[in-house]
Parts: C-alpha cells; structure tokens; sequence
C-alpha cells in the first residue's frame, strides 16, 4: 500500500504515525512545502519575543532519527500542486503514485484587500520563514507597530512585541474582543479594560483600517497611527488547489465524513484543510486527533473521528481564557 501525504504539519505528521501503527508495510511518504521537519506552529507568535530562540527539542515534533526509525519518508521543498487521478504532481515536476492519498495542507493567512496591503513593511504569520521575516524587521530597533485581528494570534503578537518595548496599536473589525465565543459582552468588555491598562498597548474595537501607507494605517475614520510594520492576524484559510485538481468536494475546507474521508474514497484529509460537520478546525489539537484517524483509515482502518472541537485558549497579556 502506497500513503502519500501532502503537508508537513502536525496533521500530516499525526497521519503518517498513525498510518504505521496500522499497517507495519505501507510504503508512508510525506511531501512538504516547506523545509523544516514538522514543527509547533502556535510556538512562532512567541518567537518573535526578545531574546527568544528556537529551542528544537520543543519547537519540532519529532526528530529525523524517529522517522527513520517509523520508516516514514519525509521530503521537505516539495510542494505538490496537483492531483491526477492516483497520481500527485509536485511542483518541481515530479510525480509521486499513490494507494491512498491524504491532503493535510493546513491553511493560508488571510490577507484582507486594503490598500497598500502589498506594501514592503506588511506581513502575516503563518510559517517558520514568516517569523524570521517579521523578526528581521524587529530587530532594527522599531518602536510603532499595528496588528490587524484581536483574535487570539493578534494579541499573541502584541505580547511579543510589547516584550520589545514596541507600542502597539490592535485593530479589531467586532465590536467587541472575541465576538464569536462564549465570552459575555460584560466579560469582554472588562477583558478590554484590563488590556487597555497595559503600558504601549492599544486595542481599538469597532474600527477596520482604510489604506496603509508606508510608515503608517489610516482608519476608516481618518485617524492615523504610527505603524513601521503591519502585521494581518485576520484568520486563515485552507488552500483549495490541491483538493479541487483531484475534483473532491470542497466548501471552506475538504468536506471529510467522520472517517476522514473526501468524496472521493482514495482520498482523505485532516487538520486545517478538513471540513467537518461544517466547519473547519484551525487548532491544533483538533489536526493532531484528525490526522490520527485519516491516517489509520488511510491504512485500511475503519476509526471514527469522535473529538470535539477545541476551545479557543489563550495565556497570554496576564489573562487565561478557556473559551467555547
Ligand atoms: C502563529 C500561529 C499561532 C497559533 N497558535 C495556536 C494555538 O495557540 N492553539 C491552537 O490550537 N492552534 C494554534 N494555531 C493553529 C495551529 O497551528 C494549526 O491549527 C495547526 O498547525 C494545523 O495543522 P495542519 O497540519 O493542518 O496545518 P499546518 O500546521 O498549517 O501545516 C500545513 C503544512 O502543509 C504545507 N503545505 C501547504 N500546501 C502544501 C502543498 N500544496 N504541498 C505540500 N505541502 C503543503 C505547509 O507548508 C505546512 O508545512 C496557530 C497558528 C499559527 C500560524
């Protein structure tokens, strides 16, 4: 049986795992796009601190002498960018045949169409070389930032900026700091005090940005605030290329039943490509207990995907918020 997963995150990596568990002799390989062994991607908000460093024992999940002892092949730089019919086609022109195919190809920062988005000091966060583009910047001794999204990553990014004596302004769409849990107005309007209290940070609720320019963002309400970087926290998006080449079913995300499984049934999908139940995941446990089950099923198993979703956490700013 040939596995082949696309993706090198924790799902991708739960799937392979998995997979081996189940059946000793599968041929298991892993193709990622990018060039790092499967990592903790919550852990690169904090990387951008002062004075913190890759620690690899924590940073990556797990180490090349585990895979090779899992006889799980991993091949980094490898972006696949289509699926023809059991065949997976990576972007350096190589073709890979499969049995079962699993597409853990996590998700895309969402970039929102404001002007000057494209700007040289804009970014978003999302993988190893993000941070060190982000922290290159930082590293020049900047003192005004902006974050774009209060969401739990914003106000991640503004400790670690805050950490480097930067002011920070938040930017958040809502009226309120995480509309969409089980937080009351009430709670999240003394949340706000209290973060509001904390020296060099801003977080402005109800207020979207306009345009920004090159050492600044103008509000929808003419007001400008001082940014020398600009860094979207505004969500993330699965990455639909792969899944609709291979002509499976697609919403937001891959529309996975709860065996993991696409529409079509040599292909599966887990982490934050997967749709479930209408819904995507984009936490990190939930990709880690989905790619768990793809992967045994992608092995010939029949495991039923049980876990809820994840609340929303953040610790982080003096707070500790476990929210549904
Ligand atoms: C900065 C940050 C902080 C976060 N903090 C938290 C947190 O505190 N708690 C939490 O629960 N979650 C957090 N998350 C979300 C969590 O990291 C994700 O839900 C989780 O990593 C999803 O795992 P995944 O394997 O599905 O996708 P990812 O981890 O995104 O991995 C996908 C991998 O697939 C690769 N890939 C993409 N397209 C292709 C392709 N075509 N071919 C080959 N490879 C491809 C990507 O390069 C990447 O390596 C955070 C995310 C970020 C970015």
């Amino acid at each position: 049986m040939d596995i082949v997963i696309a993706g090198g995150g924790p799902a991708a990596l739960e799937c392979a795992i998995a997979a081996r568990k189940y059946d000793p002799e599968a041929k298991i390989a892993i193709y990622s796009g990018e060039s790092l062994l499967p990592y903790r991607r919550p852990a690169l908000s904090g990387l951008l601190a002062a004075g913190k460093t890759v620690e690899e024992k924590s940073f990556f999940i797990k180490t090349p002498e585990f895979l090779a002892a899992e006889n799980i092949a991993f091949h980094p730089d490898s972006r696949a960018v289509a699926v023809n019919g059991k065949v997976l086609e990576l972007a350096s022109g190589q073709t890979i045949a499969f049995d079962r195919l699993i597409i853990a190809c996590g998700s895309n920062a969402v970039m929102p169409p404001i002007p000057g988005n494209g700007n040289k000091n804009v970014f978003t966060l999302r993988s190893y070389s993000d941070m060190l583009k982000i922290r290159e910047i930082l590293d020049k001794g900047i003192k005004n930032a902006v974050v774009i999204g209060g969401g739990v990553l914003g106000l991640e990014i503004a400790e670690s900026l805050l950490s480097r004596q930067i002011a920070v302004n938040v930017f958040e769409a809502a009226p309120r700091l995480f509309a969409n849990t089980s937080l009351s107005d009430g709670d999240a309007g003394a949340l706000l005090g209290r973060l509001n209290s904390i020296p060099l940070l801003k977080i402005i609720c109800g207020k979207s940005v306009k345009a920004i320019l090159p050492d600044s963002v103008e509000s929808a309400d003419g007001t400008v605030y001082p940014a020398e970087i600009v860094i979207f926290a505004a969500g993330s998006r699965p990455d639909l290329t792969l899944a609709q080449s291979a002509g499976v079913k697609c919403n937001r995300g891959i529309v996975v039943d709860e065996y993991m499984r696409s529409s079509r049934e040599d292909i599966l999908a887990a982490g934050d490509s997967a749709e479930f139940n209408g819904r995507c995941f984009n936490l990190y446990m939930d990709a880690v207990a989905g790619g768990k089950v793809a992967g045994t099923n992608a092995a010939g198993g029949n495991m039923l995907f049980t876990a809820k979703f994840s609340p929303v956490r953040f610790f982080g700013l003096g707070e500790k918020l476990v929210l549904d």
